[in-house]
């Protein structure tokens, strides 16, 4: 296999940092719960909340959507719960791709629901050729064309994940 280095390694670095700068004037010392749209968000949020200066508590969240064609919101499946009432409380959901943006826009749906103070999302990359269910990104890291990528958090059959860089596979 061969992977084609799509967006390098300093670049995601320094985009981050700028992201989290931003993050932080935005919240200005207000506590903000952080959930993490696992699996492959992990590695951008743990980036990205050590470049935020206010106080953060992490969450993780597991879903999968009921597949394409499901047009209503509610339609998703919470296969890992948050552990901790979002009511009353600043919400960052952190994702690592919108690509149609059904798995997104059904979860902020769900955590709408719940009453949170404010709620926001930033996704590491976004994909707009394939975007069904418009999502509003506060906080983005890279719009990319329309190319399957792995790294950074990313997989291809649960590998790649650990690439430092995002790369478009060959085969
Ligand atoms: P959506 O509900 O927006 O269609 O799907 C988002 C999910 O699809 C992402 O969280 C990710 O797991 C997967 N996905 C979408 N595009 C890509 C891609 O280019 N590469 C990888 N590795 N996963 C993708």
């Amino acid at each position: 296999m061969s992977v084609e280095v799509y967006i390098p390694e300093e670049k995601i670095k320094s985009r981050i940092k700028e992201l989290g700068e931003q993050i932080t004037k935005d919240y200005n010392g207000e506590e903000v719960v952080i959930i993490a749209v696992l699996n492959g968000s992990f590695v951008f949020c743990s980036d990205l909340i050590r470049q935020i200066k206010c106080p953060v508590i992490v969450e993780f969240v597991g879903a999968s959507s009921y597949g394409e064609g499901v047009e209503s919101s509610g339609n998703v499946k919470i296969t890992m719960d948050l552990k901790r009432d979002i009511l009353g409380k600043h919400v960052l959901v952190v994702e690592d791709i919108v690509d149609t943006g059904l798995t997104l826009s059904n979860l902020l749906e769900v955590f709408k629901s719940r009453k949170p103070k404010s709620i926001k999302l930033a996704s590491f990359l976004f994909k707009p050729a394939r975007l069904k269910h418009p999502v509003p990104i506060n906080y983005l890291g890279f719009e990319i064309e329309d190319k399957f990528v792995i790294g950074y958090g990313l997989d291809y059959g649960g590998k790649y994940r650990e690439l430092p860089y995002v790369g478009v596979y060959k085969g």
